[in-house]
């Protein structure tokens, strides 16, 4: 433990508390190291990827006040690898020492709902939306915002899970029960041409940097690739950053967020739609691991220390692939290509789908 842990800058030696075990926390513990950090993991999942690389971890629920309390005194500071970390166990922590990003950043953005009507309070361009707490609800909704419309889980979406798309001829019930019957928000249908995400950091002392907009292809609503640069134009990029800058300051955010965005065609003009933040370094941000002068993991852990923010410039072109089930496997061959960096997660099982790793390629501007 190191005595000064919430006043300045934390020194290389102190233990950083990571709640969630996958990928993402990995690469966190793998760049914390870099930084000479030690981690601590805590996650209920037994074969969690960061524990093999972190100094410690802690196998319990999130629930299991005993071990968050044992946990929090062996760290200096506490994040996060994923939104779904429950607000009782986020205050547990947080009454105990540092959590960043803070838990009121953690509540807006892991309710779908709390999330759309801070981003509209904000002024930022987002989908037309209404809340659904029951049939009721979402009939008159769906009066408003019309056909087709987009049925969303206010809680544990991801990659496209958790919500229906509801055309015409699909009942408001039938809908509701797709879903699970879970309180939810619709929102009206983007038909966007392209999406995009600004990855960015603010650090204790209020500095921001983002990365270049990202262009990102889903495939069966899971991130396929992400390219950059972007091909928007130069004055809509700047727009994007600026945005992602005001939602950080509005929350007072720190660390790495991300912010997803709908590319709409309006008037011969290309326009921006917000979809969703993440409260976490994001897989679009994956290509900054060779991509760019900082990675997104290390830029997430210099903010949550108190480190000034690393630069973000790109090192070139770059694309990062996911390798989703057994495309991993094809690990040889990837490893073959020059200037194709490989990252893998070390996932034991290479179910359809699943994220075992990506490759990040980088080519001369
Ligand atoms: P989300 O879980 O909100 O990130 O949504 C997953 C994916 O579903 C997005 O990346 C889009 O491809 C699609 N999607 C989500 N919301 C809408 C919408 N309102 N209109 C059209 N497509 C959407």
């Amino acid at each position: 433990m190191t005595s000064d842990a919430v006043s300045g800058a934390l020194p290389p030696g102190a233990t950083i508390g990571i709640l969630g075990g996958g990928q993402l926390g990995r690469m966190l513990a793998l760049a914390a190291a870099d930084l000479g950090f030690r981690c601590a993991v805590l996650c209920p999942d037994k074969g969690s990827p960061a524990f093999d690389v972190a100094a410690s971890h802690v196998c319990a629920a999130y629930e299991d006040e005993a071990a968050l309390a044992a946990f929090a005194e062996g760290v200096d500071v506490v994040t996060y690898e994923f939104e779904n970390v429950p607000a009782a166990t986020a205050a547990f922590l947080a009454a105990r020492k540092p959590l960043f990003p803070g838990a009121r950043a953690l509540g807006i953005t892991q309710d779908r709902l709390q999330e759309k009507t801070f981003l509209s309070d904000l002024g930022v361009a987002i989908a037309p939306f209404a809340e659904v707490s029951d049939l009721a609800q979402l009939e008159a909704a769906l009066q408003k915002l019309g056909r087709p419309a987009v049925l969303k889980t206010r809680r544990f979406g991801y990659d496209g899970k958790g919500q229906v798309l509801v055309r015409e001829g699909m009942s408001a019930s039938e809908a509701l029960a797709q879903i699970g019957n879970v309180p939810a928000v619709l929102e009206g249908f983007v038909p966007f041409e392209r999406e995009v995400s600004v990855v960015a950091a603010r650090g204790r002392d209020g500095a921001f940097r983002a990365y270049d907009v990202t262009e990102n292809n889903h495939e069966n609503h899971i991130l396929r690739t992400s390219s950059v640069p972007s091909s928007l134009p130069e004055e809509t990029q700047k727009g994007a950053l600026d945005t992602a800058r005001r939602i950080a300051e509005a929350l007072d955010y720190v660390g790495v967020i991300g912010v997803e965005m709908f590319v709409v065609r309006e008037g011969g003009r290309e326009t921006l739609l917000v979809n969703e933040l993440a409260p976490r370094v994001h897989n679009s941000g994956h290509w900054t691991l060779g991509g760019a002068a900082t990675s997104q993991f290390e830029q997430h852990i210099r903010a949550i220390a108190g480190w000034p923010l690393g630069s973000t410039r790109r090192l070139g072109r770059v694309e990062m692939t996911n390798l989703l089930g057994d495309e991993a496997h094809g690990w040889e061959d990837l490893a073959r290509e020059d200037d194709t960096r490989v990252v893998l997660y070390g996932k034991a099982e290479a179910r359809a789908g699943r994220k075992m790793g990506h490759v990040t390629r980088v080519r001369p501007e």
